[in-house]
């Protein structure tokens, strides 16, 4: 499947620990997407699940493994096959969207159904600038929702959550940003001078 990249370890994308997965490509182009590099289908590089599962599992402590875009729903048959061998080992899987829930079941589409039967909180709905809002856990638009698809989480989870951003600064120097800042990204990046946001989806 095609990934843009990967975070070991964040608190910002969901409930706990979680290991983080942007997928690559996303044929929506919202305006203000804080990810306009994971848009191209062809970019990023291409893993397997055995190789993303090797990389889960050496992964100590986390809770569970978040999906983020890219869109996860432009490739969803072997994102669901991954996701069931997460959940397999007892982790959670929660996942961004930018379709809403009903756009997705309304597709009667097999492998689309898998991978929702495969998360257990969906949070969907495309990231519309207009209607910025971060006061809600890690979504950044009003229009956006939690879908509890399993009884694994809860509002509780939601009331219980901050918003966070993290700053992972590499050995070359580069800083990526992970998490939905109270500003807008390209204020912090300003700030920072620097680039290479790993950003915050839908
Ligand atoms: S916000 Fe999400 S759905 Fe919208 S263009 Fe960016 S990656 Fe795609």
């Amino acid at each position: 499947m095609r990934i843009h990249s990967i975070v070991s370890k964040t608190a910002s994308e969901g409930p706990g620990l979680r290991f983080c997965l942007w997928v690559q490509g996303c044929s929506r182009h919202c305006k203000g997407c804080f990810n306009p590099e994971t848009w191209d289908p062809a970019g990023g590089e291409e893993w397997t699940a055995e190789a993303l599962l090797s990389a889960i599992d050496a992964a100590p402590g986390i809770e569970g493994v978040t999906l983020l875009g890219g869109e996860p729903f432009e490739q969803p048959g072997e994102l669901a096959a991954l996701c069931a061998a997460v959940r397999a080992q007892g982790l959670s899987v929660a996942a961004f969207t930018g379709y809403t829930l009903e756009e997705l079941r309304a597709r009667r589409d097999p492998a689309t159904d898998a991978l929702l039967g495969q998360i257990d909180l969906l949070m969907d709905g495309p990231f519309i600038l207009e209607q910025q809002d971060f006061s809600r856990p890690w979504i950044g638009s009003r229009n956006q929702r939690y879908h509890f698809l399993t009884d694994r989480y809860s509002l509780n989870d939601i009331k219980n959550a901050r918003q966070r951003v993290e700053f992972r600064i590499g050995p070359d120097g580069s800083i990526a940003i992970n998490g939905m800042p109270d500003l807008p990204m390209q204020t912090i990046l300003g700030m920072l001078n620097a680039g290479g946001s790993h950003g915050k989806q839908e």
